[in-house]
């Protein structure tokens, strides 16, 4: 028994059934899919793949790599997906973190990761070059047959790492049985079947695209619509045919940019959600009134998958990230003692469940730490639980600023700014600082023709926050640093402005 692979296979609706469309009208069936991960999980045997061995990929996202996802499931390997936008100096330390048996490289990269693998003892491989004897050449002869490896609930399927938001990226140990709970836990909450039709959008080098999105459709027998990547024109012509979309908080910005966004265009769809990054409430209000459809917000990480989302049929409150989904524990913890908070009370989100990685790959050190005996995982995440049960993310716990003694929530903050007009989002940072320790520092950026100057925020935020909260400096900026994902890299700005208050700066 193949533990993820058979409830993959067991979900397939019919062979004719379509399981993706690409952008540009390419249908594939779910035969295809059995048939093409077939193909390719026996080029990956022949290509000397045994089972735990990791396959480290870095492609374009295409119907075709996430065939080579369903093959190294299928051959027993463990799925490492890499971001598309790695140069070679961090494939370097990635590659020689995992010291995977074979890397795939898009064609363009393969010459230059061939250098970088060498030194690690692995082989590189494309998916798709032309006339390079690439896998999907020598799968296009191999046989569609292929007994699948035998794999148990508790081993690897992939690791994964962590988007580096905080600092440098760490490899998250899955199993086949967190992507599996989690997957079938996802299909039931937010109720796909198999006329769902997915808009895709997201990478699939991430948690969300890949053991949110992909998964769900899987073990649901769905269809999707494969994006390469996010366009909002396209993204709404494609409305109209489809029943759901999973988006990051940049999605639903981007759309409310488009003048064709309205209620007609939405009409048919019954699921929007959005994750891996604060939704502002401006930003749910705003698309609510335009389309007259809730977002509903999610909470996750490479580490768990899925902790939490709001309801399907319930209230979607704006501003919170909703219930522990079934068999996911969620509490609120003392971030230094580790003693439980009350309702209300702020402190570090903590999480146990089937959902939950089996650590950090090669750092069992700071597996260790971020795990309580009691099995609870330390999310580093800054939240509390309110008295209806709902959870809210205040924000990090890196990110938490302290000054004076005090501490302040960064959030508590940026909601103040951003509601003053003018504001089109701001990133509040602590800065070292000779007097406080940190000296509280906004990054704000402006609408266009706003006037607003730092005197104005300082003057508004006196009434608004206690002092010890007030920003010292207001700094404008055209854009806030952002990864891949849309999350802000407050890291950056710390860097930027590290020397702001310094005596002698
Ligand atoms: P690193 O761990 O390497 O610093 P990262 O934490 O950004 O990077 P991911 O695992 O991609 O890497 O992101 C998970 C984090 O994203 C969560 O811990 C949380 O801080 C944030 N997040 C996800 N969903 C939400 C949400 N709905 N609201 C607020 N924050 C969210
Ligand atoms: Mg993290």
């Amino acid at each position: 028994m193949n533990h993820m692979f058979d409830a993959i296979r067991n979900a397939v609706p019919a062979p004719d059934a379509v399981f993706i469309e690409t952008t540009n009208g390419r249908l594939w069936a779910y035969g295809d899919l059995l048939q093409w991960s077939g193909r390719l999980a026996n080029i990956l045997i022949a290509a000397g793949v045994k089972p735990g061995d990791r396959v480290a990929v870095q492609v374009e996202k295409s119907p075709e790599a996430l065939m080579l996802y369903l093959a190294c499931l299928r051959a027993g390997a463990v799925y490492l997906p890499l971001n598309t936008a790695y140069t070679l100096a961090e494939l370097d330390y990635f590659i020689g973190d995992a010291e995977p048996r074979l890397v795939v490289a898009s064609p363009g990269a393969a010459e230059g990761i061939r250098s970088i693998a060498s030194k690690y003892g692995s082989h590189v491989e494309t998916l798709d070059a032309a006339g390079g004897g690439s896998l999907l050449e020598r799968a296009a002869k191999a046989d569609t047959e292929f007994e699948d490896v035998g794999r148990g609930s508790d081993d690897l399927a992939a690791i994964l790492y962590t988007s580096g938001t905080t600092g440098r990226s760490k490899g998250a140990m899955l199993t086949h049985d967190n992507l599996l709970s989690n997957a079938l836990t996802l299909k039931d909450y937010w109720r796909f079947t198999p006329a769902d039709r997915l808009i895709h959008a997201l990478p699939i080098f991430h948690t969300h695209g890949l053991f949110v999105a992909t998964n769900v459709i899987l073990t649901a027998g769905a269809s999707m619509f494969l994006l390469p990547k996010f366009d909002p024109g396209q993204v709404l012509s494609l409305m109209p045919k489809a029943t759901a979309m999973m988006g990051v908080p940049t999605f639903y910005v981007r759309l409310l940019q488009h003048e064709g966004l309205n209620r007609g265009v939405a009409a048919g769809m019954r699921l929007f959600t959005s994750g891996s990054a604060p939704l502002l409430a401006e930003t749910h209000r705003a698309f609510q009134e335009r389309t007259g459809q809730a977002i509903l917000e999610r909470y996750g990480m490479t580490e768990t998958n899925m902790n939490t989302s709001n309801p399907y049929d319930g209230e979607r409150i704006a501003g919170t990230v909703g219930f522990p989904l079934p068999e996911v524990e969620v509490r609120v913890a003392d971030p230094e003692s580790g003693a439980p908070l009350l309702q209300e009370e702020t402190g570090m989100i903590e999480v146990r469940g089937p959902n939950v990685f089996k650590g950090y790959w090669r750092m069992p050190e700071k597996t260790k730490a971020e795990f309580r005996d009691d099995g609870f995982f330390i999310t580093g995440d800054l939240g509390k639980i309110d008295a209806r049960g709902y959870v809210h993310i205040v924000g990090r716990g890196k990110d938490l600023v302290i000054s004076g003694g005090y501490n302040i929530y960064p959030k508590e903050v940026e909601s103040e700014i951003d509601q003053l007009p003018g504001v089109v989002e701001s990133a509040v940072i602590g800065v070292s600082h000779p007097d406080f320790g940190e000296g509280v520092t906004a990054v704000v950026v402006r609408q266009p023709d706003s006037d607003l100057d730092e005197q104005a925020i300082l003057a508004a935020l006196k009434e608004r926050l206690a002092r010890y909260k007030q920003p010292k400096r207001i700094i404008f900026v055209e854009d806030l640093p952002r990864n891949t994902m849309g999350k802000v890299q407050k890291n950056v700005l710390r860097d930027a402005y590290a020397d702001l208050y310094s005596v002698n700066a």
